[in-house]
């Protein structure tokens, strides 16, 4: 069901490229000087920005990194990530200090923020996971709410991807983040039987890369 609806949401995604070069093509023959430049640039960041992954391994968890008393929502994270050069927010959803939940780049869009793997999975960022005073030292200081968001996330994405496992972005990176462990914490989780080591398959994949993933 995963796959159809990625082809299906690829194929629209297809025709909408088709459909708005169609003018260019069967216009009233204006030159290409006329049409060229901004309108050629333009498709082009189309097609890199609805780029969509043909498949879901892992449903990988992080955090920002921001001390707790910061209520930073996607929208900061939007502007941190464009600043440094990517297209938009690299993670598909960010869960705030209160437990709302936000949506960021398409949830079946190629990611950018799982080296390595923005291809094959789906981000998710639990604002926080560092102590007040000191910014480089990790700690698992998320709230009730948060978790409870997080349980609820969790298990809709293992319904959604059937055969994806939970991870913490450290099981793919020698980083802190999201700074606890994941597999620890979803040992008797209703959801959790999908998600459990990858140690035995966990390679990063080089088969498609984007253009966010070259620069994160
Ligand atoms: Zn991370």
């Amino acid at each position: 069901m995963e796959n159809d609806t990625i082809l299906d949401l690829f194929s629209q995604t297809q025709i909408k490229q088709s459909e708005r070069k169609a003018p260019l093509v069967i216009g009233t023959g204006a030159t290409d000087t006329a049409l060229s430049g901004p309108k050629v640039k333009y498709q082009k960041n189309g097609l890199k920005k609805k780029m969509l992954r043909r498949e879901t391994k892992y449903i990988v968890i992080h955090c920002s990194a921001t001390r707790p008393s910061q209520d930073i929502d996607a929208t900061t994270i939007d502007n941190w990530h464009r600043a440094r050069g990517f297209f938009k927010i690299g993670y598909a959803f960010v869960i705030k200090r209160d437990g709302t939940r936000e949506t960021g780049r398409g949830i079946d869009e190629v990611m950018a923020s799982n080296k390595g793997f923005n291809n094959v999975s789906v981000s998710i960022c639990l604002i926080g996971g560092v102590t007040e005073n000191d910014i480089k030292i990790a700690e698992n200081n998320f709230t009730e709410e948060q978790l409870k968001s997080l349980d609820e996330l969790l298990e809709e994405l293992v319904e959604k991807y059937t055969s994806a496992h939970i991870i913490g972005h450290n099981q793919i990176s020698i980083k802190d983040c999201p700074s606890f462990d994941v597999q620890s914490y979803l040992k008797g989780k209703s959801f959790s039987e999908k998600g459990d080591d990858i140690s035995r398959d966990a390679s990063p994949t080089k088969s498609i890369t984007s253009e966010d993933e070259k620069k994160f």
